[in-house]
């Protein structure tokens, strides 16, 4: 089930290619996301713009299903999963040579895709902790960026101002 997605990323000043990824799993936006400042300073022509894939936790939430236990399409993975299990069981002998075997191992399959998807959340979680910890930093430490990103339309909580 190996997805792969391709982004490369071009200046929208002077259209050069700045930076090229592949990344792999059905869900891109969480794996292209990238917890820094929003500003990229394009190295050929060094004017700056705003990095789509930068998420500033401070002033942001992380992508969409970035923090949820489960995808939706984890759960109906591990749910066919599941009734391939009930199925045997219904059928018995008829369905497979070895029918406990096949059940068991059927549903194992269904359970460590949840639980995979479980050490996603938990692992999704400590980065978001963390991230969000550098991020409230990088504003204080930058009084200016955060002026930016308040002209921008965010609103900058009180424990990013500086000396707090
Ligand atoms: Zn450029």
């Amino acid at each position: 089930m190996a997805t792969y997605t391709h982004q490369t990323k071009r200046c929208p000043h002077c259209g050069k290619v700045i930076e090229k990824r592949t990344v792999t799993g059905p869900y891109p936006k969480e794996s292209l996301v990238k917890f820094t400042g929003l500003f990229a300073t394009c190295p050929f022509c060094g004017k700056g713009f705003r990095d789509s894939d930068a998420c500033e936790l401070a002033v942001m939430d992380p992508p969409k299903g970035y923090l949820t236990k489960f995808h939706t399409g984890t759960v109906v993975l591990a749910a066919v999963f599941g009734m391939i299990g009930l199925f045997v069981i219904i059928k018995g002998t008829e369905a497979a040579a070895n029918p406990l075997g096949a059940v068991l191992l059927v549903w194992a399959i269904g359970g460590l895709v949840l639980f995979s998807d479980y050490r996603r959340y938990t692992r999704h979680t400590k980065t978001i902790e963390i991230e969000r910890a550098r991020s409230v930093e990088r504003l204080k430490k930058d009084p200016a960026y955060a002026k930016l990103l308040e002209e921008a339309g965010f609103s900058i909580p009180e424990e990013c101002r500086p000396g707090r």
